[in-house]
């Protein structure tokens, strides 16, 4: 019998993909998790039946919720991200010898757990293997308030605002966020589809403009995302990611991206007049 996997993106629309085998299936405190085997698109994790990652176009999200804000930042060296328990962005973050330390602050241990067991392309660094990455198990919200100034760049690699991730898109998180980096800090955060999600994307980019000088939109094509057209908000204390972004360091950078480069680093911030607006 064939099995097919659809996410509902709206009443009307969704996306449908063949699965071959549930590889992991159980609830933690948080969640449901399931990881399954699909034909197209590798392993894909889902939290409560949301994709969150496939093996196929992981790259995409993980390129770009990592290196445009460690390549706008001249030196980073103290890395944070929220949520990511998958590892992918910690992935990202370990190829910049730079940076010294990067932290995973992941509210659901199960969700570590299984992808260490079950995707250790995106978990390798998180396995326990590296020594600059740490590891807590704690609600994000609760970890920076007790962690002010001290990080170059957090990344919230956060689920939608439902469920535990309702409060990493109020201006209060952003507040926290923005006294746990130092003085010239950067915040990258995942921010939905401007094509689904105008509503979310209007009273979070609300939210991070009450807090932070600089906020921009950057957008990136994901395909098992709602819409394919997926975003991430750019908030900093000081750098400005088109202005200050030195293009030579970023093409200098010595190792391998799959997506991000020197050139879409700038074209990425140019944003379609829907989504602008969006934000005005
Ligand atoms: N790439 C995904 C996307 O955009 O759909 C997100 C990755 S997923 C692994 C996000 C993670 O955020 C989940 O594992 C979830 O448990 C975690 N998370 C949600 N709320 C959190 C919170 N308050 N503190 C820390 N982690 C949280």
């Amino acid at each position: 019998m064939e099995m097919w996997y659809t996410e509902k993106h709206s009443e009307n629309v969704g996306i449908t993909m063949k699965v071959t085998e549930t590889l992991f299936s159980g609830k933690s405190e948080f969640q449901q998790l399931d990881i399954v085997q699909t034909l197209e698109y590798g392993k894909m994790m889902l939290l409560d039946g949301l994709v969150m990652v496939t093996e196929r176009d992981e790259f995409v999200y993980h390129d770009m919720i990592a290196h445009p804000a460690l390549f706008t930042h001249p030196a980073p060296k103290n890395v944070l991200v929220i949520g990511g328990g998958d590892g992918g962005s910690i992935r990202e973050i370990m190829k910049h010898p730079g940076v010294e330390q990067a932290t995973l602050c992941e509210i659901d241990g199960l969700v570590i757990e299984k992808s260490i067991e079950l995707l250790p392309s995106m978990a390798c660094e998180i396995d326990g293997s590296n020594s600059r990455v740490k590891l807590h198990v704690d609600d994000g919200l609760a970890y920076i308030r007790d962690h002010q100034n001290e990080f170059d760049v957090i990344l919230v690699d956060s689920t939608d605002p439902i469920g535990p991730a309702v409060g990493l898109f109020e201006e209060d998180f952003y507040r926290l966020v923005h006294g746990a980096l130092k003085e010239d800090g950067i915040m990258v955060a995942q921010s939905e589809s401007p094509f689904y999600h105008a509503d979310i994307q209007k009273a979070m980019y609300g939210n991070l403009r009450n807090v932070f000088p600089i906020v921009e939109m950057y957008q990136a094509f994901i395909p098992t995302y709602p819409s394919g057209l997926w975003s991430f908000a750019f908030a900093s204390k000081k750098y400005h990611p088109v202005n200050d972004f030195d293009q030579q360091r970023a093409a200098n950078r010595g190792f391998h991206t799959r997506y991000y480069n020197e050139q879409l680093h700038l074209g990425a911030f140019m944003l379609p007049t829907f989504a602008r607006e969006n934000i005005a």
